[in-house]
């Protein structure tokens, strides 16, 4: 309890210091606690210092939490990689999906988004340094995606996420953030009422993704720690 206590106000002192140096005082930084490998009992610590959202990777590991958690009322982002046979259960339990790349998977997770739900919020993954392996659409084609998502009834779009590939150097590093601002004020769809989350930043570049404009960080390791060997990443 103590640690992960310790840890949120070290990161919000920093996200604090941040915001004022960039001159981002009165812009919302919302911080996502990525939970992924973090068992139940560890998010309910953390839920007590405060955090109200969590991302998960992997779904079967996070409906478990999920369900352990209700009554806590928490919001569930997904931020791992999507198979179309888990998004029955994604427009069920989370509130967010940050990493929607694909068509296909978006209409599913409209139709399959209960009623009594709201919609589901969405962030369209960008990959930002166009790299081979990595998730997400090219910047080049996010109108045309963004414009099939505006059409889907039970999702909402809110903006943009991304996870440049990790320099050394803060100064090169925030090239990359840079072009996802640019990007993210650039191609706000005609028809999105709700384009204002520009999500990237992780514990090693928070600050820089914060110099660079963005209105959400995904935090794990300076919260809870480094993970174990299973599954990171
Ligand atoms: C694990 C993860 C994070 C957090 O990473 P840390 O470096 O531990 O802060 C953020 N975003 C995504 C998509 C992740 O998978």
């Amino acid at each position: 309890m103590h640690s992960i206590s310790n840890h949120l106000a070290d990161v919000q002192k920093r996200v604090a210091q941040a915001a004022q140096r960039y001159g981002r005082l009165h812009d919302p930084i919302r911080v996502i606690a990525a939970s992924k490998t973090q068992a139940t009992d560890t998010i309910r610590e953390a839920a007590a210092c405060g955090i109200t959202e969590f991302g998960e990777n992997y779904l079967n590991d996070a409906l478990p939490k999920i369900e352990a958690l209700r009554d806590l009322k928490l919001q569930w982002h997904f931020i791992g990689a999507i198979q179309s046979n888990k998004t029955r259960a994604i427009a069920h339990h989370f509130q967010w999906v940050q990493t929607l790349d694909r068509a296909k998977i978006a209409q599913r997770l409209s139709d399959q988004r209960p009623d009594d739900a709201g919609a589901l919020d969405v962030l369209i993954q960008i990959n930002i340094d166009d790299e081979p392996q990595k998730a997400g659409i090219a910047p080049a084609a996010l109108a045309e995606f963004a414009a099939q998502l505006l059409e889907l009834p039970r999702i909402r779009l809110r903006g943009l996420m991304s996870i440049p590939h990790p320099e050394i150097d803060p100064q090169v590093q925030r090239i990359a953030f840079r072009r996802m601002r640019e990007l993210f004020e650039r191609a706000k769809p005609a028809g999105a009422t709700h384009w204002d989350t520009l999500s990237m930043g992780m514990t090693q570049d928070f600050e820089t993704a914060i110099a660079e404009g963005a209105t959400m960080i995904r935090i794990g390791t300076a919260l809870f720690g480094p993970r174990g060997g299973r599954r990171d990443g």
